[in-house]
């Protein structure tokens, strides 16, 4: 299937800070994505390259498969900055002026946004009112207007209490159960293992690793096993001793084992005693306090 959001090799310096170094990474379709990394790793530069706000100094990007455009731009719904709302009006009336302003979906698309948030009820009450974690649905709301494939989020939860930090997370999940793909900045780990399926994670500009949070952030050793037919190879592994549990990935089988109990010659052996040829056989990963303890220290 082919990514959302292919990123290919973007750098962007100001002055002679270099807030992105050659970052390449894919964003699958129906994918909660989240870029995690601490304060000035670079997560909202990258995303304002995504949505055309900054301009990557190298580097290239594709929204599904095609060159930035103001017609994939319609299809992409963003929070990087809390929006302007008029404090004196109320939220209907707000989405009315956002509506207007940006040309994204209609009038009837109102009342259905404020649903989808929880804001219905509210509706009518001045945005001055209402609480942060309130004002953070009705900017999520916004976006939501004209109805678009993919959300681009910046810290959704900065600023919010528990129960607003918590609505919020409830939010992106029925958003993804929607059938959105949601990409998301944070620098909180406990944020992105909660609701995100796939992270990048960013340190001063360098992706340190990406792809599907239960691998990245597992701590388990994870050994990719390759022979001529995965489903055999599959059952076949069934039987090997230890581990916590396999998956079949297109063409390979991967097997998870508690950290450090993976053996690879034993691995090989039981596969060649039940008569299977291996041609890949390789440990892919580390534990996630080795992966912050890179993040976090230098
Ligand atoms: P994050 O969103 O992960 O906190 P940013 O993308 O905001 O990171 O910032 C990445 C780096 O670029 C930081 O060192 C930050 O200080 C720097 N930076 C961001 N915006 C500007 C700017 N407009 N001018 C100069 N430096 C900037
Ligand atoms: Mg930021």
């Amino acid at each position: 299937m082919q990514p959302v959001l292919s990123i290919n090799g973007i750098s962007k310096s100001y002055g002679s800070i270099k807030a992105l170094k050659n970052v390449s990474f894919d964003v699958p379709e129906g994918s909660v994505f989240g870029i995690l990394g601490p304060n000035g790793s670079g997560k909202t530069t990258m995303l304002s390259i995504l949505l055309d706000i900054l301009k990557a100094d190298s580097g290239t990007f594709a929204w599904f498969g095609q060159p930035g455009s103001p017609d994939t731009r319609k299809k992409i719904g963003s929070l990087l900055e809390t929006p302007n709302f008029y404090h004196y009006l109320s939220a209907v009336d707000n989405l009315h002026i956002t509506q207007a302003i940006s040309g994204r979906g209609t009038d009837a698309d109102i009342d259905h946004v404020l649903e989808i948030v929880k804001l219905a009820e509210r509706k009518h009450s001045k945005f001055s009112a209402y609480s942060l974690g309130m004002k953070q649905r009705l900017a999520i709301a916004a976006a939501l207007l004209g109805n678009p494939q993919v959300l681009v989020f910046d810290e959704p939860t900065n600023g919010l209490d528990p129960v607003g930090i918590a609505e919020i997370r409830e939010l992106i999940r029925e958003l993804a159960i929607r059938g959105k793909t949601i990409i998301m900045a944070s620098h909180l780990l406990d944020e992105v293992e909660k609701v995100c399926t796939h992270l990048a994670i960013l340190k001063k500009g360098t992706l340190l690793t990406a792809g599907q949070v239960d691998e990245v952030l597992s701590n388990e050793d994870i050994v990719e096993v390759s022979s001529g037919d995965p489903d055999h190879l599959k059952s076949i592994l069934n039987e090997f001793p230890g581990y916590s549990s396999i998956k079949q990935e297109g063409k390979n089988v991967r097997v998870f084992f508690p950290v450090g109990t993976a053996k690879l010659e034993e691995i090989n052996r039981f596969c060649f005693e039940k008569g299977i040829t291996l041609n890949l056989l390789s440990v892919k990963k580390k534990s996630l306090e080795t992966k912050f303890f890179e993040l976090t220290n230098d």
